[in-house]
């Protein structure tokens, strides 16, 4: 199975470029020296640190291939060619790379390593900004890009990310296809915060937004009959959010949703695979010893629940007030909301 994401207004933030540091080398130097040693040895120390920075950034040093089109470098475990269109964009290949290795970095901090261990981007120039995305089988993300595309574009851009979170979660019968969309949609922006790409402050304004365009109005059915694109997206986003909520609740901080998704990855349920959805939820069951999976998908997938999304927004200590997001940090469970994104 495929998912297709059909473009909505993206969240604009700056891009927050990506540097660790890495002081490996550091050891063998010696310990009693001269001021000017001491301050010429910072400086050897400086670059060896920016060198390992650059080591971070495999994608600056991708090996590019005769045609000049396709890049390969690898992420945490994740081999990862990118093909450029034959049609030239106004974007630099170095700036496509960075953009599909930075989405790889966050998603790969997020899960402990890439998810899959090959994956082929094929990039086509095609309307404009960043505007659709397609995965096939755990293996290939095919992505449009404008020709007139903008590092802007880019640095604000969720479809690669949203599209790599398909790739560390099994197929699921049709039937539960709101259930891998409302996953990508929930994680996508929990990761580009933890990776500093993204705020947490848009990340839950967003989250605010988007969630009702996803409670039943007038369907008569649950999430495993309703096949809307708001259904489908942000109906399952909202049973992902209410699980991770619960989890934490349930377990007093002891398990997240994270716990249950690593683990689903571990046990091979990436995006080549297909799993009932029982293995899903008995997954959730043993990582974290409470059956909030299950009990939820009872709740949401067989009947139209209005989910009281305001109550756990008061609870979570967010407020909308004129001036825009406002966090309580008195709030009950400002402390789980903080733990969602770091
Ligand atoms: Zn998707």
């Amino acid at each position: 199975m495929s998912s297709l994401c059909p473009a909505v207004p993206a969240s604009l933030c700056p891009a927050v470029p990506e540097v660790v540091g890495n002081l490996r080398d550091a050891n063998y130097r010696r310990r009693s020296l001269s001021p000017m040693r001491t301050l010429l040895t910072l400086l050897l120390l400086a670059t060896i640190v920016a060198l390992d920075a650059a080591d971070f950034a495999p994608w600056t040093t991708a090996a590019v291939d005769k045609s000049g089109r396709e890049a390969t470098f690898t992420v945490a475990g994740g081999t990862i060619t990118v093909v450029l269109p034959e049609a030239q964009l106004a974007l630099t290949q170095a700036d496509v790379l960075a953009w599909v290795g930075q989405a790889a970095s966050g998603v790969a901090t997020y899960f402990g390593h890439f998810p899959v261990a090959r994956l082929r981007v094929e990039i086509s120039a095609r309307g404009k900004g960043v505007n659709s995305g397609v995965m096939f089988g755990g293996r290939l993300i095919r992505i449009a890009l404008g020709q007139q595309a903008t590092t802007a574009d880019l640095a604000s851009d969720w479809v690669m990310t949203h599209e790599m979170v398909h790739l560390a979660f099994p197929d699921l019968d049709e039937r539960y296809l709101w259930m891998e969309e409302g996953l990508a949609t929930y994680l996508e922006p929990i990761i580009r915060v933890r990776a500093g790409t993204l705020s947490a402050s848009t990340m839950w304004h967003e989250l605010m937004v988007g969630l009702p365009k996803g409670q039943p109005g007038r369907s008569p059915v649950g999430l495993d009959d309703d096949h809307s694109w708001g259904r489908t997206y942000w109906g399952g986003a909202g049973y992902w959010l209410l699980a991770d909520l619960r989890i934490r609740e349930q377990t007093a901080g002891r398990h997240t949703l994270d716990d249950v998704l690593r683990a689903v990855l571990a046990a091979g349920g990436d995006g080549t695979s297909t799993w009932p959805l029982a293995k899903v939820l008995a997954m959730g069951r043993t990582v974290t010893g409470v059956d909030v999976l299950a009990d939820l998908h009872r709740e949401l997938g067989s009947a139209p629940v209005n989910v009281d999304y305001a109550a756990w927004w008061i609870k979570l200590g967010l407020r909308q007030e004129a001036g825009g997001l406002v966090f309580d940090d008195a709030a009950p469970l400002a402390a789980m909301r903080r733990t969602i994104t770091r």
